[in-house]
């Protein structure tokens, strides 16, 4: 039981490949001693989750759409017939259709704009509200955002939107979850180069800018972001709920 998170079991939703956050961020957990249930989003995943779940000992893989609420329900069920309890719930999940990430975001067509916001923003609301049953009391969750939530970025679009809808969804949901003794707040990543990112446009220029102009003049590390995530849900940040961390080496703070 050594480690910030040692006997605590973490649901880690939204690692695709080696390159996921949410990947970085599973090692972290194991590391501090946490046991790790993964989610896959489809069969195209489900080799490459388990194949990387089967490095962490002690690991389960269970498949999740969040946009299915069959899905969800299912995962609560599978994870209470395991008799696990969750100590923290990651979601580390976002998708927006690629012609919605160029061009003039007043362009952006009503369909994509759903579905941007019901997989990067509603799904935090969903799997909270299907795994409450599940989630122990001390439990936190934590969710991945960007400052293109508050700030206009190039090519970032709708998905600023859905970041801008995920975040007041961390604050209201800790208003919810604060009384059952259960947090909940989000990680302001700088960028990082995964699959989602190569989606948006001009990516490898966002990366140079941000080396160039973060008081610390480098790129993110998707290890700071899994060391912070570490710290949200470890004991050491129980007076924490309802904040969105940056972690994106001060870019935020800057202005020209
Ligand atoms: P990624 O592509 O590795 O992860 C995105 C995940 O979302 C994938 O695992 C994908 O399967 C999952 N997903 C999408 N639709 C889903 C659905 N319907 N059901 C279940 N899962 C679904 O990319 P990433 O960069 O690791 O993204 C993780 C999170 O970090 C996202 O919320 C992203 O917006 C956020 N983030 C990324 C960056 C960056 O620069 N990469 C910066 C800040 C925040």
């Amino acid at each position: 039981m050594t480690g910030l998170l040692g006997g605590k079991t973490a649901l880690v939703m939204g690692v695709a490949n080696r390159w996921s956050i949410a990947w970085a961020i599973a090692q972290a957990f194991s590391r501090e001693g946490a046991r790790l249930v993964f989610t896959f989003q489809g069969e195209r995943q489900e080799e490459d989750v388990r194949e990387l779940a089967g490095t962490l000992a002690g690991s389960s893989v269970l498949p999740c759409d969040v946009s299915r609420d069959a899905d969800l329900a299912r995962l609560a069920e599978s994870i209470q017939a395991e008799g696990l309890g969750l100590d923290a719930l990651v979601h580390s999940i976002a998708f927006a259709n690629r012609e919605d990430l160029g061009g003039a975001y007043v362009d952006t067509a009503r369909a994509g704009f759903a579905l941007a916001l019901e997989v990067s923003a509603f799904s935090l609301v969903a799997a909270t509200r299907h795994l409450l049953p599940v989630l122990r009391p001390g439990a936190a969750v934590v969710t991945l955002t960007y400052v293109g939530s508050s700030r206009v970025m190039p090519n970032y679009n709708v998905m600023g939107v859905a970041k801008a809808a995920l975040e007041s969804s961390v604050r209201y949901l800790a208003s919810d979850l604060g009384p059952r003794g259960i947090r909940i707040n989000a990680i302001s990543a700088g960028p990082i180069k995964t699959a989602s990112a190569r989606a948006i446009q001009g990516f490898s220029r966002i990366l140079d800018v941000m080396k160039e102009r973060s008081p610390l003049r480098r790129n993110t590390d998707p290890a700071e972001v899994a060391d912070a995530a570490v710290f949200l849900c470890s004991p050491l940040a129980r007076g924490i709920t309802g904040e969105v961390l940056f972690v994106d080496n001060g870019f935020h703070i800057m202005g020209i």
